[in-house]
């Protein structure tokens, strides 16, 4: 147990006194995390790609429907460059849907297709965390810089300083922790639209997989920013032993 102890203290110690060296070592165990994740979505993605639905709707129709069911006729939905980079963009109201999503029939193109046409839902019905989501996004941004350069400069000049950087900093936290509910809610509801008639049960699996996997990678990055939290929270308040 002492060895034990000994060894957490020494990891510790690493985000304060470790130099840039020690900050990678200190980051380790979420940098794992995070290409583990990563590899799950693009296996996932990649497996479920290849499973084309027996009903033949492409993501970008799916996406239509979902709007049309919903009495949402102001959001576009558009075949964007890339691979994985759909995305819902509330202020240009349209639904970017990537080459491999947008004309595809697969499982993974209508789960994918269906998650983001549930971003424009919830903010069609006003749904509480992703208005409150876009409403720090902006603090959010400005504080995963500003924070880090107010925490240097405190620990230079007054601890009261760092302490404000630090409280800066839980924005991007907060940030990231409300990610969750929004991203599970949209995956939640494109998975009871196509469970209604879109996929069948055993088509649902490969859906359900593709956007489980990316939701893990939104844990990860909370989890990536709490560790983060830590360092920053170690160097303001110091981790001596002596
Ligand atoms: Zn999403």
């Amino acid at each position: 147990m002492q060895y034990l102890s000994n060894l957490i203290g020494e990891y510790f110690q690493l985000a304060v006194d470790g130099g840039y060296f020690g900050y990678l070592l200190f980051m380790l165990p979420v940098i794992i995390l995070s290409a583990i994740a990563s590899s799950a979505v693009n296996s996932n993605y990649k497996k479920y790609a290849k499973v084309m639905s027996r009903r033949g709707i492409t993501g970008g129709q799916i996406a239509e429907l979902i709007l049309q069911q919903n009495g949402i006729y102001d959001v576009r939905v558009k075949p964007i460059s890339g691979n994985l980079t759909d995305h819902y963009h509330p202020k240009e109201k349209y639904i970017g849907l990537s080459e491999g999503v947008y004309n595809s029939t697969s499982v993974a193109a209508l789960g994918i297709a269906a998650h983001e046409a549930g971003h424009a839902v919830q903010h069609n019905v006003g749904y509480a965390p992703i208005r409150f989501r876009s409403a720090i996004l902006p603090i959010a941004n400005i504080a995963s810089y500003a924070s880090w350069i107010i925490i240097l400069i405190g620990l230079l000049i007054s601890p009261a300083i760092a302490v404000a950087g630090l409280v800066l900093f839980g924005f991007v936290v907060l940030f990231q922790l409300v990610t969750l509910p929004v991203e599970f809610d949209a995956s939640r509801r494109a998975l009871a639209v196509l469970n209604a008639g879109y996929l069948d049960r055993d088509e649902m699996e490969g859906a359900r997989k593709v956007l489980k996997a990316a939701a893990m990678t939104y844990v990860v990055a909370l989890l990536t920013s709490l560790w983060q939290m830590l360092r920053l929270v170690l160097l303001v308040f110091g981790n001596r032993r002596d």
